[in-house]
């Protein structure tokens, strides 16, 4: 791809989004919501707002497409059909989508064509592969009876998504649901709605049968929260932040105690001890580990931890990778650092850049709004030291472009550091000694530990948090126990 392509994408106008609702395109009740790029803030487009009763239209044709077995029914075979030609559709429009979403969302397009349509296509390809390979099981009882063990799809899904990697995200949501024979309801944010609805528009183009799959745009707190109260909605799956998360739960307790899954943030430790394999290859894995998609990843590598013989060293190549990082357009293949999605979420940034001052932590680098004359929102990437565990920065997930360090002397020390936190998402561990980094994967609580990288990903391998981090688990044949209930059938013989 050339970036006249690029250019010449971001120069066509984007339609308004509609709701999606049993295969067809339609208003909101409440007033549509305008859509700025982050890019430059000028108005991209609008987006509808589903209203309670919109939503509730949504869930109710969802659990109709459910009980009538348009899809629920079909074989897995079937669905392997249309869900591959979806996965080749994402292929084919790829670029198209990765440039609607870098003008939404403000991602880096060499990031984004990777992380957005290249991935959504794979996990689509890659559930659509495996459905027609999953079997019930035989249980070893007496052998006077036959136990069966069936897995069934569980019905009716609500996916609340968030706006810093859209399809992505979406895409591990919706992949294994529908595989598994269950009708979707989709809520995707706020700020970076457009994508996911080409892609449902894709996934009707497909062959998915109207009703199966059904978009509602609009508000957290209008549509989100109708979506989390409906009786219709057997699971709802999420990922978003830990406030949102818990509104969820209560919701379901209100309601009809609908099985929450929920993937929330992180404030997860980055481990350099002194006997790391290369401080060079260290220091430029942690600038890219939380300073690409302007730190709006949620596995970010957001609290670095270093042991104090090599800090001043390893603080110095660290600052000198982050300069060489090119802050900019997003649409610009060159850019390594794009825009912050909205100007709440640079404020939050900004303010978190105020009390780590007050807190009497160091800015070595960074610490302001940067390319202001734009008329985007965009940040520096920030590194901050002297950071103590009571300080707010290393306790609170940024979700920024926000590095936050801290020394260690012991190995003992850096675990306890590690540890140090509500969350358990993801960690990254630097040493050449075996035997230190296996007491470290076993030692750190997160669903994710790097040894000697930082951020790696591919959809055979399960993704989720502990803790405060949520539950359950996105990616490979796992999340698949999220959208399938089991049901023994006792035969007598
Ligand atoms: P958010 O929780 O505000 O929003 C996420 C989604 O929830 C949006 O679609 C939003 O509209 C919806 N929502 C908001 N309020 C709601 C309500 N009351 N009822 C129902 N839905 C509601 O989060 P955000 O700020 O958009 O996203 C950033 C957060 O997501 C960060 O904390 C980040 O770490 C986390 N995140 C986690 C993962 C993960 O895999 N664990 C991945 C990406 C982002």
């Amino acid at each position: 791809m050339t970036q006249d392509q690029i250019d010449r994408l971001a120069a066509l106008p984007v339609p308004p989004g509609r709701l999606l609702i049993d295969g067809k395109w339609e208003k909101g009740e409440d007033e549509p919501l305008p859509v700025h790029s982050p890019i430059d803030g000028s108005l991209l487009t609008t987006v509808e707002s589903a209203s309670a009763a919109d939503v509730a239209r949504a869930t109710a044709c969802a659990r109709q497409a459910f009980e009538d077995g348009r899809w629920s029914r079909t074989s897995p075979a079937q669905r392997k059909a249309v869900l591959l030609k979806l996965a080749d559709l994402i292929d084919k429009h790829a670029l198209e989508l990765a440039v609607l979403g870098v003008r939404d969302n403000g991602t880096e397009i060499s990031m984004a064509l990777k992380a957005e349509p290249g991935s959504a296509a794979q996990t689509f390809r890659w559930y659509a592969e495996a459905i027609d390979k999953v079997y019930g099981e035989i249980a070893p009882t007496a052998a006077n009876v036959l136990a069966l063990i069936h897995r069934e799809p569980v019905g009716v899904v609500a996916a609340i998504v968030p706006w810093n990697f859209p399809l992505m995200i979406g895409a591990w949501k919706l992949a294994p649901a529908l595989a598994a024979g269950n009708s979707v309801v989709l809520k995707p944010a706020e700020t970076a709605s457009l994508t996911l609805l080409r892609l449902a528009e894709l996934a009707l183009e497909a062959g998915l049968p109207p009703g199966v799959l059904n978009v509602v745009t609009g508000p957290g707190r209008t549509t989100g929260e109708a979506l989390g109260l409906s009786m219709d909605v057997d699971v709802m799956v999420f990922t978003g932040s830990g406030l949102t998360g818990r509104r969820l739960m209560e919701y379901a307790a209100r309601s009809n105690l609908k099985r929450v899954y929920l993937e929330l943030g992180g404030k997860s430790p980055n481990i350099v001890f002194a006997d790391a394999p290369d401080l060079g290859v260290a220091a430029k894995a942690a600038a890219n580990g939380i300073f690409r998609n302007s730190g709006q990843v949620c596995v970010a590598g957001s609290r670095l931890l270093v042991e104090a013989s090599v800090a001043d060293a390893f603080l110095e190549a660290l600052t000198k990778a982050t300069r060489a990082m090119t802050l900019g357009n997003p649409l610009l293949l060159s850019t390594q650092i794009g825009a912050v999605n909205s100007p709440q979420q640079l404020s939050r940034n900004l303010g978190f850049i105020d009390t780590a001052r007050a807190e009497g932590n160091d800015v070595l680098t960074g610490g302001a709004r940067a390319r202001v004359d734009t008329g985007g929102w965009y940040m520096e990437p920030t590194i901050i030291s002297g950071v103590r565990p009571t300080d707010r920065l290393f306790r609170e997930e940024v979700f920024g472009p926000v590095l936050s360090v801290t020394s260690f002397t012991t190995e003992a020390e850096a675990l306890s550091l590690a540890n140090a936190t509500d969350y358990g998402l993801a960690s990254g561990v630097w040493t050449a000694n075996l035997s230190r980094a296996h007491r470290m994967i076993r030692g750190i609580r997160a669903g994710v530990v790097h040894v000697n990288t930082y951020g790696g990903t591919d959809g055979t391998v399960p993704m989720g948090g502990v803790r405060q981090s949520g539950n359950g688990h996105d990616k490979s044949l796992h999340a698949l126990d999220k959208y399938t209930d089991l049901k023994t059938a006792w035969i007598a013989l």
